[in-house]
C-alpha cells in the first residue's frame, strides 16, 4: 500500500485494478480537459473506465483516487508499469506554479516510495517524470495531453523536486562574482589568482605581475586601462573587476 500523505485520500471503489501496479517507471503528466471535481465525479462513473493515481487543482489542491499498489487507467498500455497525475485545466494551459509544486512533491515522493529518478523521461522505455503525449498510439493516442506548454514545464518541476529532497543544484564550473568588497580583504586569494589569468587570456597583456597571488597598484592601473580599452568604463573603473566583467571572464572555480 503506498498512499501520499501530502494528498487528501479520495479513494474510488471502481475504474482501477487492484494489486495491479507491476512497476514504477516514472509519473506521467496529464492535463484534465475540465475541473478538478469533475474529474473525481467522472472516476466514480462505470462509463468512464478511466482514473488517475493524482490529481491537482489549478489553487493547489493534491488528491489521490488510486494507491499507487494499484493500477489507474490513465495511459493505456502505459498503466502497468507508470503512475499518473491529472491536472485541473484545458488543452492549451500552462500548469499554475502551485500545481508545479504540487506535481514536484509527487514526483519527490515517487523518488523515495519507488525509486522514480528525478529527471525528465520522453519515451515510454525511459524513466522518470513524462508525459501522456509519448507513449503514442500504445497509450492510446493522446497528442495533445498534457500540451506543449506543460511539456515544457517538466525540467522546472524536475528541479523543484529536487530542492525538496535536498538535492542542490550542480555548481557551474566558474567562480561567482565574490562582490567589490571581499577584493579589497582578499587581494592574495587564489581567486585573484585565477581571475589574473583569465585577463592574461583574454587580452590584459599589461597585467604586470603576471598570474600569482597578489593585485598590485601596477595590475589595477593596467587594468583600468584594460577596461577602459573593451568599454567596461563606468562600470567597474575603481581598479577591481566588476560583476559585468567577472561574468564575462569566466573565471574556472578554484575549489
Ligand atoms: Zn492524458
Amino acid at each position: 500500500m503506498a498512499r501520499f500523505s501530502g494528498a487528501t485520500w479520495k479513494p474510488i471503489a471502481i475504474n482501477h485494478k487492484k494489486g495491479g501496479q507491476d512497476s514504477v517507471q516514472g509519473v506521467v503528466v496529464h492535463i484534465m480537459a475540465g475541473t478538478l471535481p469533475g474529474t473525481d465525479s467522472w472516476f466514480r462513473n462505470p462509463k468512464a473506465q478511466a482514473s488517475s493515481h493524482f490529481g491537482t487543482g489549478k489553487d493547489g489542491r493534491l488528491w489521490q483516487w488510486v494507491d499507487t499498489a494499484d493500477r489507474a487507467w490513465a495511459q493505456a498500455g502505459g498503466n502497468r508499469t507508470w503512475l499518473s497525475i491529472e491536472n485541473e485545466g484545458e488543452g492549451g494551459d500552462a500548469l499554475t506554479s502551485a500545481q508545479m509544486d504540487r506535481c514536484a512533491e509527487v514526483l519527490a515522493w515517487a523518488h523515495k516510495t519507488h525509486g522514480v529518478p528525478l529527471q525528465v523521461a520522453s519515451s515510454p522505455s525511459g524513466r522518470g517524470l513524462g508525459y501522456h503525449a509519448m507513449g503514442g498510439k500504445a497509450w492510446g493516442s493522446h497528442p495533445l495531453c498534457p500540451g506543449s506548454r506543460i511539456i515544457a514545464q517538466l525540467p522546472e518541476i524536475v528541479k523543484r523536486a529536487k530542492a525538496l529532497i535536498g538535492e542542490k543544484p550542480k555548481p557551474s564550473g566558474y567562480e561567482p562574482f565574490p562582490g567589490a568588497a571581499w577584493f579589497k580583504k582578499n587581494p592574495r586569494s587564489p581567486v585573484v589568482t585565477a581571475m589574473g589569468k583569465r585577463l592574461v587570456a583574454v587580452g590584459c597583456s599589461a597585467y604586470q605581475s603576471g598570474p600569482g597571488p597578489q593585485w598590485t597598484d601596477a595590475d589595477k592601473a593596467s587594468y583600468a586601462k584594460w577596461q577602459r580599452k573593451n568599454g567596461y568604463r563606468g562600470i567597474d573603473a575603481d581598479g577591481w573587476p566588476g560583476k559585468a566583467t567577472w561574468d564575462a571572464l569566466k573565471v574556472p572555480r578554484t575549489s
